[in-house]
């Protein structure tokens, strides 16, 4: 009886911790914690609840089976509560959720662990990547995400490395260097973990470097395989896994002369490395060729130039090439592969049976169906507007029409540009619609080639002349035409018929990646920091809710205690903010990341932002003889329009010249822009690239531009 009672206390009290720890979300002190590896992926999917991979599941659909929150309640869905990182640029990452601890990184690379039902700060972990990178990239500071696997939490830094932390305490467990820190690398992609493999890729083409995706075995962070997206220079073998497939198939594809051999050629894969588990298969998606202007990069050649703008299939365990497909054969637009890759099983096969499909809307604005097994075309359609080709033939190759390929020397303005009609904002797909959701964009480029044999010496070289097509003075009321020429939009794509459902113009461009449920539900941020639900089928919006600040991150959900949340990390930046803040109506401020955590019946409420507190008035008078401000254009168009912005407009993130106190001194411009005063933001010394004279036309350039805003009646006059 004594006994009988003891046991049964005991069985009480083991009920209560256990009640306890259920209730306290994070189950740090489990021996198992975070133990995640291939087959608990595939095995558990998100059905308990967990998000253990970028994409959610390997197949990344990003489609959630949690029932909790539906049309019928997301109304009353409210924030739970927030954090806030400690660095302030663009902020991109899918949150991981693991046994009760949510991870996510901010720009900078740097990583937050957190209790997912409270929000309370378990680590953090910053590679304290040096400021002087932010030059170095193209597209800011930004981070999409870690991986967790056995035990342990990965995320490539801005600057190239590898880093495994302890999940369990943040500490860092190994760090190995990626890239040859000589050259402008980045990290900016979210690991993934297969089979014990940590798969990573790079960015940097733009900038002249030579793309490679590689594998580190997860507990010694040792290479095990690499494999390029462009030849060797010499087109020798690298001792690499892609070496018989340049051998067989590559080198044939490019010429003996050109930039491409001293600039590697491009291709980086800067995002999609997605595991099909069904064909044992890494694929990746790789980015554009550099330089774009394949006159300067190729000139001897006409070959295709692989395996730039394609996505290749490798072997998990050895990196060895299994099949290819190009979607850009050529490339010379920046038309990236590396958009979200999705796997799904469409009924596609003889007599309407499921087959395997890779789906891809890359940059070049057409949406392919792939065969996962073979990579063979199945069928593709354009599914924004576009110029560039007639259409796509039968097996998938775009049939280039010739002012593309071959821009006059007037200039050819294209669409999409540079943006491309998708960029990295994840899509995501839902079994139960049938539809693929993708974040659109409509932007264009004015293609103006360069003289090869007369390139300028600065920092941005693509091959075509970056100040092409940019007025010097732009009339009254004509920034608004140029800016309703732009945008973005929401888009639910049929994969099997080919065409549009529905689709929302969300008025400008950089919006969220998706998250769409098995309720009917499709989560989506605005650049201006809405996140709201819709109705999958139909687009209606169910639910709003302003977040305060730029959402371009996809929304995650997951369960605790069976308590429903749904995720997302927001902050104003990416390559949208800093190359393209022309086309922003609404000017932003630049803000900390932070992470939102919502749920039902939740009332938090998110704070306001501080205001930037710079005026838009010029401060000084406006000088230079119209010689030096025209040279001025060209050298802030080479040099500093990727980050500062078109017409020297600035989207907030980043200083708007125009308006700067710096701007309005000769001496306190040239200690920045020659000797590198601010090079701890960001902003290097360009003395390798300019003169203090050049300087000095920059400087008189930007402050013309503020002037002519001034005349337009779009920016006061300074006070006498
Ligand atoms: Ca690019």
């Amino acid at each position: 009886m004594q006994n009988k009672r003891l046991v049964q206390s005991g069985a009480a009290l083991a009920a209560i911790s256990a009640m306890l720890l259920a209730g306290c979300g994070s189950k740090v002190s489990d021996p198992n914690f975070a133990k995640v590896d291939t087959d608990r992926i595939l095995s558990e999917g998100l059905g308990k609840g967990e998000w253990m991979t970028y994409g959610g599941t390997y197949d990344e659909q990003r489609f959630s089976p949690l029932e909790g929150i539906t049309p019928a309640n997301v109304g009353s869905l409210g924030v739970a509560w927030t954090y806030e990182f400690p660095t302030n640029l663009g902020t991109e990452s899918t949150p991981i959720v693991v046994d009760g601890v949510i991870y996510a990184t901010g720009s900078w690379s740097v990583v937050v662990a957190l209790d997912a039902r409270t929000g309370k700060v378990l680590w953090t972990y910053d590679p304290k990547v040096p400021r002087e990178q932010l030059a170095k990239g193209c597209c800011d500071a930004v981070n999409r995400g870690v991986a967790v696997y056995d035990g342990r939490v990965f995320v490539g830094t801005f600057d190239g490395r590898l880093v495994a932390l302890d999940a369990k305490t943040g500490k860092l467990m190994w760090s190995t260097v990626t890239v040859d820190e000589s050259k402008p690398y980045t990290i900016t992609g979210a690991p993934r973990v297969v089979k014990g493999k940590v798969l990573i890729g790079n960015g940097g083409a733009e900038l002249g470097v030579r793309g490679y995706v590689s594998a580190y075995d997860a507990k010694t962070g040792k290479l095990a395989w690499r494999f390029y997206a462009t030849p060797n220079p010499d087109k020798k073998p690298d001792g690499a896994a892609s070496d018989d497939a340049f051998a067989k198939i590559g080198n044939a594809t490019w010429g003996n002369s050109g930039k491409w051999k001293t600039d590697g050629g491009g291709g980086t894969p800067w995002d999609s490395i997605v595991y099909d588990s069904v064909n044992d298969s890494i694929l990746v998606g790789f980015g554009n060729a550099s330089p774009w202007n394949s006159k300067v990069r190729d000139p001897e050649g006409n070959g295709d130039n692989l395996f730039v703008g394609s996505i290749v299939a490798l072997d998990p365990a050895t990196g060895k090439y299994k099949w290819h497909f190009q979607e850009t054969p050529r490339d010379q637009w920046d038309y990236t592969s590396t958009q979200s890759i999705v796997l799904a099983d469409l009924p596609l096969g003889p007599n309407g049976t499921p087959r395997r499909v890779v789906m891809h809307a890359p940059k070049n604005g057409f949406f392919y169906v792939l065969d996962a097994k073979t990579g063979k075309f199945i069928q593709g359609k354009a599914y924004a507007p576009q110029n560039w080709a007639s259409g796509l033939d039968a097996n998938g190759r775009p049939q280039v029409v010739p002012q593309a390929r071959t821009p006059p020397p007037e200039g050819f303005m294209q669409f999409p540009g540079p943006q491309g009609a998708h960029n990295w904002p994840p899509m995501g797909f839902n079994p139960k619609t049938g539809l693929v959701y993708i974040p659109t964009e409509k932007n264009a480029q004015f293609y103006v080639p360069s003289d090869p044999a007369n390139l300028p010496k600065s920092k941005w070289n693509l091959g075509y002349n970056m100040a092409g097509g940019i007025p010097l003075v732009i009339p009254k009321g004509a920034l608004p035409q140029v800016q309703a020429g732009m945008g973005g939009g929401l888009l639910a794509w049929d994969p099997i018929k080919q065409e549009a459902r529905w689709s929302i113009d969300l008025g400008s461009a950089a919006n969220g990646g998706i998250l769409t449920t098995t309720t009917g539900l499709l989560f989506q941020g605005t650049k201006m920091g809405l996140l709201r639900a819709y109705d999958a089928t139909n687009g209606k919006v169910l639910w709003e809710t302003n977040l305060k600040r730029g959402v371009t991150a996809p929304a995650i959900t997951y369960t605790i205690g069976g308590e429903q949340y749904v995720a997302v990390t927001t902050g104003w930046g990416s390559s949208w903010a800093l190359n393209n803040g022309l086309y922003w109506k609404d000017k932003v401020t630049r803000v900390p990341g932070r992470l939102v955590v919502l749920k039902l019946g939740a009332k938090g409420a998110i704070p306001d932002n501080a205001a930037s507190g710079v005026e838009a008035s010029p401060k000084t008078k406006e000088f230079g003889t119209e010689q030096q401000v025209a040279h001025g254009l060209q050298l802030y168009a080479f040099n500093c329009m990727v980050c500062h912005g078109p017409m020297v407009q600035s989207s907030g993130v980043l200083p708007d010249l125009r308006w700067s106190m710096i701007a309005s001194d000769p001496q306190a411009w040239r200690s920045v822009v020659i000797d590198g005063a601010l090079k701890g933001n960001g902003m290097v010394s360009f003395a390798s690239k300019i003169s203090p004279e050049d300087a000095e036309a920059i400087r008189a350039y930007a402050i013309n531009q503020g002037w002519m805003a001034v005349r337009n009646g779009d920016a006061k006059a300074p006070k006498p």
